[in-house]
């Protein structure tokens, strides 16, 4: 039996924990978050993610997943130790490594063995050198280790199966031994494995991140072109989807990207380009365009109440997408400001982000169901394409509203058959109408 550590316990670090104890490994999992610690000994998650809860309790009960706020106690006899604590945007786009550097500098001044610091945080290129140097440094005496770049693709809402059964697991690294062994940990994963170096493995993972919200941003401003010359951008998708060379995948438009990866990443490869004295055009069109998409659904709803002053408004999901909890960057935090702003009531609902968005949008009155927050409305918004937003009475939904414009951010009804129960319908580049 492998022993593992973890480092940071949130959307990755426990999924990537559960996981790996899940296949025969021994994995201690810690964080500098006492309560989330404490919370995680209870059997009390810090997140919605789908699975996980029951992943998690199964692997405590096996005895292969414990956890931990001592760095002293999770490297004690400890093989691997994965980093994966948070990379948030500084306020100029650049992503702040403090938690990368405390976590490097705390592995240092704890490892008592030859370590493999393997590092899953979407980190800017050249951080795993940068990582290599603090260990050393923080290390009270010599001790050999080794910084792999691993970095994680896994998306929220199905972070379990994507973390089972990747499309790859990339490797970085130039010491042989290091990445033979990290990658012989990963091949009941069964995915092809890359082994590069590490600053190749670092920028394989924003590359990725890039190109998939450039696609959404491509599809956001042909569906502006879509609305101008009468065409479903919907159907538009269907068609080019089926083209083996562009594929189905990430060419919704709606009301943007947002989510606690994309929008950072972007603007930190967009800020990397600079800081090598490049322009990165197409990053700043891909953030440009993402941006707009919320203030062009806010202009339509205006639009079609005639203003937003004295107005009530229901946001229907508040998640930044389906089936997780993640407020961060969420497109409701920006439409719910945007529509306060201009003078309206703004309701919200959403099936498991209600808790974590009540601390981010205090001005905001909570319904605990659709059909509450449909009561006497002026205009819904879909803002996340919840499964069980696909599938709502809507007469009822009708019935209940004052005015029955329905603002569908992520284009999941039909609009004709909308208009026939008698909604104003808006989609988002949805200009052909029968
Ligand atoms: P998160 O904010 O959910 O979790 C980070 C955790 O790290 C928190 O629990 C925090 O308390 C802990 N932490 C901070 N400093 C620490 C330290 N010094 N020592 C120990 N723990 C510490 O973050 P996340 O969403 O899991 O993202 C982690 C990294 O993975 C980021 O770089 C992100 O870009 C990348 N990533 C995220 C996703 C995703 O879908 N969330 C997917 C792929 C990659």
């Amino acid at each position: 039996m492998r022993q593992l550590c973890v480092i940071g316990v949130g959307y990755v670090g426990l999924v990537t924990g559960a996981c790996f104890a899940d296949l025969g490994n021994r994995v201690i999992a810690l964080d500098v978050d006492e309560e989330r610690i404490a919370n995680l000994q209870k059997g009390i998650l810090p997140i919605y993610e789908p699975g996980l809860e029951e992943l998690v309790r199964r692997n405590v009960r096996a005895g292969r997943l414990s956890f931990t706020t001592s760095y002293a106690e999770a490297l004690q006899g400890t093989e691997f130790a994965f980093i994966a604590v948070g990379t948030p945007s500084a306020p100029n786009g650049e992503a702040d490594l403090q938690y990368v550097a405390a976590a490097a500098r705390s592995i240092g001044e704890n490892m008592s063995a030859p370590l493999i610091v393997i590092n899953k945080s979407t980190v800017p290129i050249g951080t795993g050198d940068l990582v290599a140097d603090m260990i050393r440094r923080a290390q009270p005496q010599p001790i050999p280790f080794s910084v792999v770049s691993c970095p994680e693709f896994l998306r929220e809402g199905s972070a379990i199966a994507d973390f089972m059964n990747p499309y790859r697991t990339v490797i970085g690294s130039l010491d042989h031994e290091a990445a033979e062994k990290v990658a012989q940990l990963h091949v009941p994963l069964r995915a092809p494995i890359i082994v590069t170096d590490l600053r190749t493995a670092e920028m394989i993972k924003y590359a990725s991140n890039a190109m998939l919200a450039t696609r959404i941003s491509f599809m956001n401003e042909l569906a502006d072109l879509c609305e101008a010359v009468g065409a479903d951008i919907k159907e538009v998708a269907a068609g080019m989807g089926y083209d083996k060379r562009i594929g189905p995948a990430m060419l919704d438009a709606g009301l943007g990207w947002g989510g606690s990866c994309f929008p950072k990443d972007v603007r930190a490869l967009a800020h990397m380009a600079r800081a090598n004295g490049l322009t990165p055009r197409l990053l700043d069109a891909v953030l440009e365009i993402n941006h707009a998409r919320r203030h062009r659904a806010v202009e339509k709803v205006s639009q079609a109440l005639g203003g937003l002053q004295g107005k009530i408004i229901g946001l229907l999901g508040l998640a930044f997408k389906p089936n997780t909890d993640d407020m961060r960057e969420a497109p409701s935090l920006d439409l719910a400001q945007a529509f306060l702003l201009g003078g309206a009531t703004v309701r919200g609902y959403d099936p498991v982000a209600m808790e974590n968005a009540r601390r981010l949008l205090p001005a905001v009155t909570f319904c605990p169901d659709p059909y509450s927050l449909a009561e006497n409305c002026d205009a819904l918004v879909v803002v996340t394409d919840w499964n069980e937003f696909k599938h709502l009475d809507l007469e009822r939904i009708h019935a209940a509203m004052r005015q029955p414009v329905i603002l569908d951010g992520r284009n999941i009804y039909n609009p004709a058959e909308m208009r026939a129960l008698g909604f104003t319908y808006i989609g988002m580049g949805r200009g052909y109408t029968v």
